[in-house]
């Protein structure tokens, strides 16, 4: 296990479209690890694989709740919305508000390729849609109504 660097700002890495896992092999379970490693290092409620600089479906995330894993995540439901500020990693520095559904369902496959659905309101809701924007070169930034100050009591950033 390892904490990889992570991409930031302009980096064009993280404007294109990551590509499905067809096969979930070593290096795949590799990246989930290394991107678990790199989140929690850098206090982050959740990692995309773009952000590492690997052009595939993987998502991590943990907002507090114990660690998600997924692979080739889809949203299939989404209900509500709710405004809140959100942040990035690959951004330091800069926070906005974003509205996202409140209730979220995301279908994945686990890392022994198993088929979950999972339901995430608030804050996990949140995390999903940013990390699935990940995968398809879209950054919150894109999205903001309001950019706010940084707060140092609301540090969640993915
Ligand atoms: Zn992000």
């Amino acid at each position: 296990m390892a904490v990889r660097n992570i991409r930031k700002d302009n980096d064009e890495v993280l404007r294109k479209v990551a590509k499905k896992v067809e096969v979930i092999d070593d290096r795949i379970l590799t990246l989930l690890d290394d991107m678990a490693d790199t989140m929690y290092q850098a206090e982050g409620v959740g990692l995309a694989a773009p952000q590492v600089g690997i052009l595939r479906r993987v998502v991590v995330i943990d907002v507090g709740e114990g660690l998600l894993e997924l692979i080739n995540p889809v949203i299939v439901y989404e209900n509500g919305e709710q405004i809140d500020e959100e942040g990035c990693l690959s951004i330091p520095g800069t926070r906005g508000e974003v509205k996202r559904p409140n209730k979220v369902i995301v279908r994945a496959q686990n890392r022994a390729g198993e088929t979950v659905e999972i339901t995430g309101t608030e804050l996990l809701a949140r995390a999903f849609c940013h990390e699935v924007d990940h995968l398809n070169g879209v950054l919150f930034t894109d999205k903001v109504i309001k950019t706010t100050d940084p707060d140092p009591r609301n540090t969640a950033s993915s």
